[in-house]
């Protein structure tokens, strides 16, 4: 048992103040994550500031779309009619994550910070793993690595960024806002996560103390659809070998007027190929095109002893899910 000290905050600038003075200090929102890798010997933060009770569980309409306070559970977002009503993508996403159960309790800004599910990460008995680590090296490299990255790892690390809600906010362009001792900052959520590169320790565009206090969405594009498609290996309680949320938008003649792809469980961060969204512009939606979108997006893919398959299962599902966005127009 690793003492820690458990502190409620009275407010936003309370908790920022502490989680600030505090380095060794993890904020706690649901704790379905960061509890979890505490029992296991992960994380063992001195402090935890836990920021559930702090007002910030609103859902509200803003001028150009829709606000989400970070401590609203997964479950309210997922029913909540806003979300349901325009932009069923991120219920749909939520809804395919982990359990009622664990729904009930995760917050939006843990559901952004939760940590790859790697299996060397998660058993510290592994002694090399970068992530956990520094310096150590990475045991997945030459180990078990079927749920690892194909796109954008390093040597230094191969994990995957294991959330769902995340690749259907990147794909609705959302904002990550932050409040910390510098006034409030926002984030587009295409580059608050990063790829581990020399650093896979360093997860995220977060500075020390700072905390997410909401989410923004914009308004989804004029006339389109989406879907979410997430492959794994049951049919519930599991985390993503491969998922999609496609949004295709169509103009003039039922050409597509605009495209946006995510991918989630191929990389350390929700991955997007913005030439090959551009390149369908204007493009019929069949079957033949998407085909070229998904061989243009998983260019460049690396894979290693157990994952090669994710390759050819992210092409497949990308092309299902451009069809099934497509077919709903
Ligand atoms: Fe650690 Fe990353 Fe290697 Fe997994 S892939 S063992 S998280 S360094």
């Amino acid at each position: 048992m690793i003492p820690f000290t458990y502190v409620r905050p009275k407010d936003t600038a309370d908790a920022v103040a502490l989680g600030t003075r505090e380095p060794a200090s993890r904020f706690l929102g649901g704790g379905t994550n960061l509890v979890d890798l505490m029992k296991m010997g992960v994380e063992h933060p001195a402090h935890l500031i836990d920021v559930t009770r702090l007002p910030l569980a609103a859902i509200e309409r803003t001028a150009d779309g829709i606000r989400i306070g970070a401590m609203t559970r997964n479950t309210e977002v997922a029913a909540h009619p806003l979300v349901v009503g325009r932009y069923p993508l991120l219920s749909h996403a939520l809804l395919s994550g982990a359990s009622p159960q664990i729904r009930n309790m995760a917050t939006t800004s843990g559901n952004l910070l939760q940590r790859t599910r790697c299996f060397y990460f998660y058993d510290p008995s592994y002694k090399e793993c970068n992530k956990r680590v520094p310096g150590s090296g990475c045991a997945a490299l030459n180990g078990y690595n079927r749920i690892h990255a194909i796109l954008g790892a390093s040597e230094r690390c191969i994990a995957t960024y294991p959330g769902d809600m995340a690749v259907a906010l990147t794909a609705l362009d959302a904002r990550v806002i932050v409040q910390g001792a510098q006034p409030e900052r926002t984030i587009p959520i295409n580059t608050f996560y990063r790829l581990p590169g020399e650093t896979p320790h360093i997860e995220n565009d977060l500075k020390a103390g700072e905390l997410i206090t909401a989410l923004e969405i914009p308004q989804p594009p004029a006339n389109s659809r989406s879907q979410y498609i997430k492959v794994r290996d049951r049919n519930s309680f599991a985390f993503a070998l491969v998922s999609v949320a496609a949004i295709v938008a169509f103009g003039e003649n039922n050409r597509i007027a605009e495209a946006r792809i995510a991918l989630g469980g191929v990389a350390h961060k929700p991955w997007r190929v913005p030439a090959a969204e551009q390149a369908l512009h204007g493009r019929e939606a069949n079957e033949d095109t998407f085909r070229e979108t998904a061989d243009a997006i998983v260019r460049g893919a690396k894979s290693y002893r157990y994952n090669g398959f994710k390759v050819e299962l992210a092409r497949r599902t990308i092309v299902r899910a451009l069809l099934a966005a497509s077919e709903t127009n």
